[in-house]
């Protein structure tokens, strides 16, 4: 009888007209609109939820549930998730899997306990025993410790090849080559690898081989984060990416995504059951409520103080070599407006920089004087590793974030000792100019 003076939408699974016509920053604040993971829709802003086990009704709801588990159906999907544990499926995380696969443009989403429990477990999925895994040579340094130090236990090897021009992946695929994975931007370097391209040639290969044989493409998009890039939409079949970074951005909690095909929605979760690596609802929450309907708001005030603070460098005498893609100057200029859009088409090149001092002799290090000026000085430069965040960050990527990268490797990519990776902030660009400057002046 209640309902009747509930005015209520016939079926709240539903999603709302037009929701997909929506602009991005209006879709990452409200993801799906309705959802069927939370049954009591009255909180504005989504609950916390705090609950290792779920009651179950009785035996058979709980049967079902085991039945259902890793087994998404329409009719699942409709009546909404049998919760049993929290390991296995929770409402706060599931939550923000729904809001992360409208962001990517993917039809599913998958959250771990960190960015690399997600790749991992992308890899773990996508390539098995004996199978091979062409990847770009420069990698977030424990992706490479990843695919370098455990994968070849489980007789999986990876040959690291420069994707950034194209051809070199036909010459390093194998016949048990399953994965072509990278990041774009590169992590530091800022170099950008074409997805389009990748897609084109995976197509050629994919087309002598049998459906189970087929490559797939991954892509870690972390540097970029979805609002300036959406790697899926250009061809890439999965994307991997850590919460950690701008998707989070308030630097609270760790965490990770893959986000793909339907198909891998069993796999992922199944994978995720039984290595463990789930992602808490106390950390998937800072992203479903700060982290993601910020992230527009955020981005389009890193980049414009990207931007200023870019040009700056590119003007002053002690500084070599700037990389930034959106300088005019950036090598791959062309490729960054094609590929670094957001959802409404607007060049987006993010709110990363890689840069160089010029060197007085082969033994000087004036980066690493930089950096320690910086955390000694600075007010509103903070050295730390990580990045997206609302702070703006710098670290030397040589000694810190890319140490397990063999030096010929980095060479090979220009990262030089000195080399310093800037993560621009919230704060006022003038003050960020003002103390790089002050800061090159010191050394
Ligand atoms: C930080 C980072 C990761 C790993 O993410 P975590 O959340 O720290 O595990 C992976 N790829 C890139 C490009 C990163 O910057």
């Amino acid at each position: 009888m209640k309902e009747e003076f509930e005015p209520k939408r016939e079926n709240p699974a539903e999603p709302y007209p037009q929701e997909s016509q929506k602009a991005a920053r209006t879709r990452l604040i409200h993801g799906v609109g309705r959802t069927r993971k939370w049954d009591y829709d009255h909180h504005v802003v989504p609950p916390m939820t705090s609950s290792a086990t779920f009651r179950l009704d009785s035996a058979r709801r709980g049967a079902q549930g085991f039945v259902e588990f890793g087994h998404l159906s329409p009719d699942s999907q409709e009546r909404g998730p049998i919760y049993i544990y929290d390991r296995l499926d929770e409402p706060t995380c599931g939550m923000l899997e729904e809001i992360l696969a409208v962001a990517e443009r993917s039809e599913c989403a998958v959250c771990f306990a960190s960015g690399m429990a997600a790749i991992s477990a992308a890899l773990g999925i996508l390539a098995p025993s004996g199978r091979h895994i062409v990847s770009h040579r420069t990698l977030y340094g424990c992706t490479y410790s990843l695919m370098t130090n455990w994968l070849p236990r489980n007789h999986v090897d990876s040959s690291f090849v420069n994707l950034v021009e194209t051809g070199s992946l036909t010459n390093a695929v194998l016949p048990n080559t399953r994965v072509v994975y990278f990041e774009t931007p590169v992590n530091p370097d800022m170099q950008l690898i074409d997805i389009a391209a990748v897609r084109r040639e995976v197509d050629m290969i994919n087309k002598t081989r049998r459906e189970e044989e087929r490559i797939w493409i991954v892509v870690d998009n972390t540097f970029a984060s979805p609002f300036c890039q959406r790697p899926i939409a250009l061809g890439a079949d999965v994307v991997v990416e850590s919460l950690t970074k701008a998707i989070g951005g308030f630097g609270t909690d760790l965490g990770g995504v893959v986000c793909g095909p339907r198909s891998l929605h069993d796999p992922l979760v199944l994978y995720r059951k039984d290595f463990g690596g789930c992602l808490s609802p106390k950390s998937a929450w800072p992203p479903l409520v700060y982290g993601l309907p910020s992230l527009a708001a955020r981005m389009a005030n890193y980049q414009k103080s990207a931007h200023h603070i870019a040009r700056f460098l590119e003007g002053h005498v002690k500084v070599e070599m700037v990389r930034y893609p959106g300088l005019s100057s950036f090598p791959q200029f062309e490729l960054a407006k094609a590929q670094m859009t957001d959802e409404s088409g607007h060049f987006s090149p993010g709110s990363m920089i890689y840069f160089q001092l010029r060197q007085a002799s082969p033994m000087d290090n004036p980066g690493e004087r930089l950096i320690d000026w910086i955390a000694q000085n600075s007010y509103c430069i903070t050295l730390a590793v990580s990045l997206g965040q609302i702070k703006t960050l710098i670290e030397c990527p040589y000694t810190m974030t890319h140490a397990a990268l063999p030096p010929e490797r980095k060479a090979d990519d220009g990262l030089a000792p000195g080399g310093i990776r800037l993560s621009v902030g919230l704060e006022d660009w003038h003050d960020l100019t003002s103390e790089l400057a002050a800061a090159l002046k010191a050394i």
